[in-house]
């Protein structure tokens, strides 16, 4: 069967308009139908005690796994702080032009910077992580361009710099990838 659509998988409470945004900007950028899943995991199993965080890793192959069959990339979507062993903490985790991504609210709070409290802002930087994270289940690598939503972001000032879409040299590499997934039947 042609895999036809993308699926966000919440793995937390997110509300409705949020993830209608959410599949507005995936549909603006990827031009792929949205279907929206809700799945609790038990993410306990990935808490580390001495961390106090959850093992990025663990969730993003559990994501994989319960990802439906025919749906070409699935992204999981989270509110808890996320490591991987060689970072402090990630906004979110994907496999490299495979099918699978992860991002998380957690760390992308004003107040964990101590600022005031930003909803909007919080839900901006939210969108800006999961297409970047979705670029990178479609092949992109990392981008010098400042604004491009596949530059690399360590801080959510990072993250406030860039647009919530791709750069044209982007968007040229993900149709071609595209086109290539299209002949390959991928
Ligand atoms: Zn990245
Ligand atoms: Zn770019």
């Amino acid at each position: 069967m042609e895999k036809e659509y993308i699926t966000i998988i919440s793995g937390g409470h997110f509300e409705k308009n949020v993830l209608r945004v959410i599949s507005e900007d995936i549909i603006r950028e990827f031009h792929y139908p949205v279907i929206q899943q809700v799945y609790s995991f038990d993410l306990s199993c990935y808490y580390h005690p001495g961390r106090r965080q959850y093992d990025a890793n663990g969730i993003l192959k559990e994501v994989l796994e319960i990802s439906p069959p025919d749906s070409i990339k699935s992204i999981g979507l989270f509110r808890v702080d996320l490591f991987i062993p060689i970072l402090t903490y990630i906004f979110g985790q994907a496999f490299l032009d495979g099918n699978t991504g992860i991002a998380s609210l957690f760390r992308l709070k004003n107040e964990l910077y101590g600022l005031e409290q930003n909803n909007p802002l919080l839900i901006d930087r939210f969108r800006k992580v999961i297409i970047h994270e979705l670029g990178h289940t479609f092949g992109l690598i990392h981008c010098p361009y400042p604004n491009c939503v596949m530059r690399s972001s360590t801080y959510v000032e990072d993250l406030d710099q860039k647009k919530n879409c791709f750069c044209k040299n982007c968007r040229e590499e993900l149709n071609r990838k595209r086109g290539l997934e299209l002949m390959t039947g991928r």
